[in-house]
């Protein structure tokens, strides 16, 4: 049976355009810091507006029975409500679609008590929904992976021996996983010209954005045992866009032979509205044909790719508004979650809440639907030019990097809202 808070035929009271990413069928989570109150919030979008899960919760609006009484007033991240699983995330949501829906009174009839519980968006600050204790970044797309070992490797050697046999992934940074409208500086490294004798140190001259989705760990496991493809969607407490900013001239000196470092650890950026997998249920597709057959503990009975639209978009610092420079989906992408947490937890690694695990470069077959500058100018040999004339093979300073995604539903979309981010100038040392 359809989950009845999926229902395309739900209306809220509050008013929501249809290319609105916040519907009442979305109903994703955050945390948001409001003007006047001492503590962040746990919040659902809704349209232009919040539901300030601690208000409702302190208004009497919202009780979920399974929690402990104000547990959701008291919490300042998801963490610990992330950590409870599934049929309570479950059931906060459904209770939080009834009270939004048109046909109940309580709060769109009463407009002190919803100037208190639904505050505009644009007058809040959004947060990282959780502390992220680890971020691991997969290598998923195998357009991606195909267009970079070509360029490295070129085309008869593209993809490693390994690459169609398990999700190649590395250990990413946590501590500079930042929230959407984070700008950052510019890093400076160790790069080394391809005719030069030995490296220089200075800033970045290819700093590059990368098109990527991410889950975020609900319920963790125990070091030792491990997670299969059918019990690992259980695990994910839903999904954000994520940008991981790299330094491409960093990378190519430094990755041999451990992997990226310097040139991926100085930030990485999510969007703040965490989309539950229930909502994402109606757009759950098969994914690639998996030839050759991947191991047993590999294996999924069950869809686990999501056909998800995504956009990048670049601003500079020159241009009035932005231009789209890329054009995929989610629907590409060769290995999928429950595939990705089996593979990580298959020796016994333990999964923590908060965990991110992004997706990787998502780049598509089409050369507008590659995810990272080094593939959109071809390793600076194709440059990109934007409608003002402007030309691109990496970001300049002052270039704005926004990631959009949704699910197009009939009338109406489950989105992510957005990720941006903008390169400063290096900082002075
Ligand atoms: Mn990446």
């Amino acid at each position: 049976m359809a989950d009845p808070v999926n229902d395309p035929a739900l209306r809220s009271f509050i008013d929501v355009p249809v290319d609105s990413p916040f519907p009442i069928q979305n109903l994703p989570f955050g945390v948001f810091h409001r003007p006047g109150y001492e503590s962040p919030h746990l919040g659902v979008a809704i349209g232009e507006f919040v539901l300030d899960l601690a208000e409702a919760t302190l208004a009497g609006l919202l009780h979920v029975p399974a929690l402990p009484l104000g547990f959701l007033a008291a919490q300042t991240d998801l963490g610990e409500f992330m950590a409870l699983g599934l049929p309570i995330w479950r059931e906060t949501r459904s209770r939080v679609s009834k009270i939004l829906r048109s046909d109940n009174s309580i709060l769109r009839d009463h407009p002190p008590l919803r100037m208190r519980c639904l505050p505009a968006s644009a007058d809040l600050a959004m947060l990282l929904p959780t502390r992220i204790p680890n971020y691991t970044d997969f290598y998923s797309s195998r357009e991606h992976a195909t267009n970079v070992g070509t360029m490295l490797r070129g085309p008869e050697n593209a993809l490693m021996p390994n690459w169609m046999h398990l999700p190649v992934a590395y250990h990413g940074r946590a501590s500079s996983v930042v929230v959407s409208g984070t700008d950052f500086h510019r890093p400076r490294g160790q790069t080394k010209a391809d005719d030069a004798d030995a490296p220089t140190f200075g800033p970045s001259r290819s700093v590059d954005f990368e098109l990527e989705l991410g889950v975020l760990i609900g319920p963790g496991n125990a070091l030792g045992t491990s997670i299969s493809t059918s019990e690992a969607a259980d695990h994910v407490f839903g999904m954000v866009l994520v940008n991981d900013w790299s330094a491409r001239d960093i990378q190519k000196w430094e990755y041999q032979p451990l992997g990226p470092f310097l040139a991926k650890n100085f930030a990485t950026s999510i969007s703040p509205w965490v989309v539950t997998l229930d909502a994402l249920e109606p757009f759950r597709i098969a994914g690639p044909t998996q030839d050759p057959e991947p191991l047993s503990y590999l294996r999924c009975t069950a869809a686990a790719a999501y056909d998800i639209h995504l956009e990048v978009t670049l601003q500079t610092s020159s241009m009035a508004k932005t231009v789209r420079i890329s054009l995929s989906s989610a629907k590409y992408l060769y290995w999928n979650i429950c595939q990705q947490i089996a593979h990580h937890t298959i020796n016994g690694c333990n999964l923590q809440t908060g965990d991110l695990l992004a997706s990787g470069t998502i780049s598509g077959p089409t050369p507008d639907s590659l995810g990272s500058m080094l593939e959109l100018a071809w390793k600076g040999t194709r440059p990109l030019t934007l409608l003002n004339g402007e030309t691109r093979v990496f970001l300049n300073d002052g270039d704005r990097v926004t990631i959009t995604g949704w699910c197009q539903g009939d009338g109406y979309r489950i989105g992510f809202g957005e990720v941006t981010g903008c390169v400063l100038p290096a900082f002075p040392v």
